[in-house]
């Protein structure tokens, strides 16, 4: 695996968790007003699954403005009710038909990101749950879509899949369309599942390249964690205000090799809180 090119002379890519309940460019200017120039949005009710009626033209003056105010690629999440490798059969399928409607949806806003959590195995298994998610993977993506899908690294609660770099790479390299599928990694996640990246995030990062490949890091959720590193909870802090801390999550955003991803804060704020954070990050972000 090849170390990817360090990424300097960025800008720093950086935003929060947008709600689409007004529309696509509704969302952007929500983003201006937070003072990110990216976003994640859940693409349908995140505990429910419901989607919203699309239009076209409101996706449409959303690419124009995204483009005239500079932004990154925006990061699409998936809804928390899909669990693709879960062990009846009804709820894959509604994995599966809710991802493909999605990724047909997110053509409108071509080129991003779409990001969804690998699922929980719920008592069948690694290797089968990983086999599910590969296999639901192969039937919905497209050779023609502009989308990349991202897999999130998880905090491994419950029977979750994706706890462990290897994980994510044995349901990488069962997918065939190679191009279109890359990683998310969830600073909170990673640090939940035992990886230490307060102490060592240089080796952390190595270790990632080392079993998955830096260059399908696409995208980075940073959050703070409420608990100890390996403990397996996913409860998300604000910057600062948990476990891993402000100085290590600062200088996830200035390593070398994570310059140019988009960040998306998932930290538990409401608008102010979120200006706040990016405006701080902002400041400690070193533009080299
Ligand atoms: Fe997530
Ligand atoms: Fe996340
Ligand atoms: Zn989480």
């Amino acid at each position: 695996m090849t170390m990817r090119k360090e990424r300097w002379k960025y800008m720093l890519i950086i935003g929060s968790h947008i709600s689409f309940s007004k529309g696509y460019e509704d969302m952007g200017k929500q983003a201006v007003e937070l003072g990110a120039n990216t976003f994640a949005f859940f693409t349908r009710n995140p505990r429910g699954g419901s989607i919203k009626a699309l239009d076209v033209k409101d996706a449409k003056r959303f690419v124009e403005f995204a483009k005239e105010n500079n932004f990154g690629k925006i990061v699409a999440h998936a809804p928390y009710t899909m669990n693709p490798c879960a062990q009846k059969e009804e709820l894959r399928k509604f994995a599966k038909e809710a991802m493909a409607e999605d990724l047909s949806r997110m053509e409108n806003i071509p080129g991003n990101y779409y990001n969804f959590h690998p699922g929980s195995h719920v008592g069948q298994g690694e290797k089968i749950g990983i086999e599910y998610i590969a296999e639901l993977l192969n039937e919905v993506l497209k050779s023609d879509q502009s989308t990349t899908v991202l897999l999130e690294t998880m905090a491994g609660k419950g029977t979750e899949i994706g706890k462990s770099f290897e994980q994510i790479q044995q349901i990488l390299e069962k997918v065939e369309l190679q191009d279109k599928i890359g990683v998310c990694m969830d600073t909170c996640h990673i640090w939940d599942a035992g990886y230490d990246i307060v102490e060592d995030l240089d080796g952390v990062l190595k270790q990632f390249d080392e079993i998955i490949g830096l260059y399908r890091l696409k995208a980075v959720h940073l959050n703070d964690s409420m608990n100890v590193r390996g403990s397996k909870k996913d409860r998300h802090a604000k910057i600062g205000e948990g476990m891993i801390g402000k100085e290590t999550l600062v200088s996830v955003i200035n390593h070398p090799l994570l310059k140019g991803l988009p960040f998306i804060l998932e930290t538990p704020n409401e608008i102010e809180g979120w200006k706040k954070e990016i405006k701080m990050l902002k400041e400690e972000y070193k533009e080299k």
